[in-house]
């Protein structure tokens, strides 16, 4: 899967454009059409949806972007959020102190009369033997000892542009579960292991940002702090241990039942010195991107570190009263987080398939009906009979009080169906001269029309009376041939 290909399918049928296009484009920063957007939505509900609605453990928040912030000093990233930096002093280029030497590099070479080559990246000049000291960019500035640069965004609060107004869009949605975690805690009267969850923006000033939306300035996340007594047992382990095996289990069995295949997807257990320093164990689900393996969520074990930084830093006491042990204690957090437009890509690179059906070419987008952007396309057979475009259009009003349902006769059946397919429809339903009669023949329609599926491409024919019900099944999980079975095929 190449993610050209993908890049170019989202611009053409409205999933992901690039942010403000006619000025050239910004760095990394995609906007999602009208077919992206559902597809985010849907993704975003159906987590929602299984993590937060479907479990009494759990409750959401929505808070703001911006926060106070001392909660970026206590939380660690003022001072630890940083990336080394070195920049040119000739060109002004601006690097990342650890990739400078995974660049190919500009040489002016001594050995032959100044001669300008690009030599390859970590490799010494095949000429005078010399290797990079200068700037790899322009090949003549020398680059700058390494300076940190953090990775927030900054602006300031209110109409003075003065230090004290200084604050930032957040990095992470996280800390607004913690500084929040005794509002929540005292106005649901909730007992642990509880989780809070939250989906999203959050803000990186990436040096490097790309593979279109896998890396971006602006992202969507969603996350859960999930927190555990430290001091209870379950299955005789450690409650945080237990809960973080469960975390994981419960993401990946997740992003398979909505259409990741299963080798597709590993788990990356993190390195003791790749950890972050409040960590105790950090687990990655990697995806097998369009650009080869890569984190699509990850769930640390954070302990009690987030609640005992802002308790310090607030002066307010962040404890949970053990009722048991008749005693206050620091709950340990497991974090799963996820990416929303991570998943969005996963799900899309997953779903791509190029089929040959009958000696012609597909290409088909095998969404999760959960997932996909529509849900439903009603398509006229003829679109210069009245009747049969009255009755097309009767019906999408009514399905479309349901689900995202479209109504379009601007080609021929083939070619609608092929349109259908490749943004992911599961299904098509159309509307011929059988459904409507002939009454200039004295012919009454049966009232029925056909429903194609879009994978296995069977179609069925379904009284009009009975699509609202045959759809509320088919959408919440049914399989195809559960309901197929009960109605004959067209012209059958
Ligand atoms: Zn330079
Ligand atoms: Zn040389």
């Amino acid at each position: 899967m190449n993610m050209d290909v993908l890049v170019s399918l989202s611009k053409r049928r409205g999933f992901v454009f690039q942010s403000s296009e006619i000025y050239g484009g910004t760095g990394s920063c995609w906007d999602y059409g009208p077919l992206g957007v559902e597809l985010k939505n849907n993704i975003k509900r159906v987590w929602w949806r299984d993590f937060v609605q479907n479990r009494a453990d759990m409750v959401g928040i929505d808070a703001s972007i911006l926060m106070h912030p001392t909660v970026w000093k206590a939380s660690g990233h003022l001072d630890h959020f940083t990336d080394p930096m070195v920049d040119c002093r000739e060109c002004k280029h601006r690097f990342r102190a650890d990739h400078v030497d995974e660049l190919p590099w500009t040489h002016y070479c001594p050995a032959t009369k100044g001669n300008k080559f690009t030599i390859p990246a970590g490799e010494p000049c095949g000429h005078c033997g010399q290797r990079r000291t200068l700037c790899p960019e322009c090949g003549k500035g020398e680059l700058t000892a390494p300076r940190q640069f953090n990775l927030m965004f900054k602006t300031f609060m209110g109409p003075v542009e003065e230090d004290a107004a200084v604050t930032y869009l957040r990095p992470e949605t996280a800390q607004a579960m913690f500084v929040n975690f005794d509002n929540v805690l005292q106005s649901m009267r909730l007992k642990l292991p509880f989780g809070i969850a939250q989906a999203g923006r959050s803000f990186r000033n990436e040096i490097t940002p790309g593979n279109f939306i896998f890396r971006t300035r602006e992202f969507e996340q969603m996350e859960i702090e999930y927190f555990v007594n430290p001091n209870d047992k379950v299955d005789g382990r450690p409650a945080d241990e237990y809960w973080h095996d469960r975390w994981i289990e419960d993401c990946m069995a997740w992003f398979r039942r909505y259409g990741l295949a299963a080798d597709n997807l590993r788990l990356r257990e993190h390195e003791r010195d790749e950890l972050a320093h409040y960590a105790k164990r950090t687990v990655d689900i990697e995806d097998r991107f369009p650009i080869g393996w890569s984190e699509l969520m990850g769930i640390a074990n954070r302990t009690d570190f987030d609640l005992k930084q802002h308790s310090k830093w607030s002066g307010k006491s962040l404890t949970y009263f053990d009722e048991e042990r008749k005693e206050h204690v620091v709950p340990y957090v497991v974090e799963p987080a996820a990416g929303v437009d991570r998943a969005l890509l996963a799900f899309m690179a997953d779903a791509y398939r190029e089929e040959e059906v009958r000696g012609e070419k597909r290409v088909v987008l095998k969404f999760h009906p959960e997932l996909a952007p529509v849900k439903v396309a009603v398509l006229p057979l003829l679109k210069k009979r009245d009747d049969i475009v009255r009755t097309a259009q009767t019906i999408r009003v009514d399905l479309a009080k349901h689900w995202r349902v479209v109504y379009d006769d601007t080609a021929a059946i083939g070619r609608l169906y092929r349109r259908q397919d490749e943004v992911g429809t599961p299904y098509c339903v159309t509307i011929d001269v059988q459904t409507v009669g002939d009454s200039e023949r004295g012919e009454v329609g049966d009232l029925r029309v056909t429903i194609r599926e879009r994978d296995s491409m069977e179609q069925i024919r379904v009284p009009i009376a009975e699509l609202s019900t045959v759809f509320r099944e088919l959408l919440d999980g049914a399989p195809w041939s559960q309901v197929s079975g009960r109605y004959p095929s067209p012209r059958g």
